[in-house]
């Protein structure tokens, strides 16, 4: 009887030798979208570069950078696009490239719904962000017009306290509001 890893081991290389058969590092290129210029290079997209440096060898199988030296193949390709496992790059390419359908009870499955349950609390967080930058906006848009109605209209006139109290929370607001838009990208 096989033992649960060695059965893994020998799945994942079958899975990944079809990978490695039918997907080329040509294919990659164009599903990332990076055109090769006349000599075959590509922009790095693992450094920033803009003369193309990276380029597909040994029969379309590998890559290599010149500029930042990445390299590998169509697998370890896609794990540095992504930042993911070796089998979460693996599921990924099935996944995008439609080798073959998702088999019950594979180890496979499992991650995938590990991938699953991870976009999904991504997805609430995400909602939770949202909810706040409401929230947010909503006090900004009362302390702002606060602040314009409550200002001083001439010099000699004594702050309203109101109109310091927005002057003194305006700028954390923005900050706070500037913080959740950049998180929500
Ligand atoms: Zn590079």
């Amino acid at each position: 009887m096989r033992s649960k890893n060695g059965w893994k081991g020998a799945t994942q290389m079958t899975i990944a030798d079809e990978i490695k058969q039918s997907i080329k590092m040509d294919d990659l290129f164009r599903a990332y979208g990076l055109e090769p210029n006349r000599a075959g290079f590509v922009i790095c997209p693992f450094h920033s570069e803009k003369t193309a440096s990276l380029k597909a060898y040994a029969d379309n199988t590998r890559f290599k950078c010149f500029g930042c030296g990445a390299q590998g193949d169509v697998i370890s390709f896609v794990m540095l696009m992504h930042n993911i496992t070796y089998s979460q790059a693996i599921l990924r390419i099935k996944d995008d490239f439609f080798l073959r359908p998702y088999e019950p009870d594979t180890p496979g499955l499992r991650e995938y719904k590990q991938i699953s349950a991870e976009k999904l609390r991504n997805e609430k967080k995400k909602a939770e962000v949202e909810n706040e930058l409401a929230e947010l906006c909503e006090l900004h848009r009362q302390l702002w017009k606060i602040y314009l109605h409550r200002r001083p209209k001439t010099m000699d006139e004594p702050p309203d306290k109101y109109f310091i109290l927005a002057l003194q929370n305006l700028d954390w607001l923005e900050y706070e509001i500037m913080c959740r838009m950049s998180k929500m990208r």
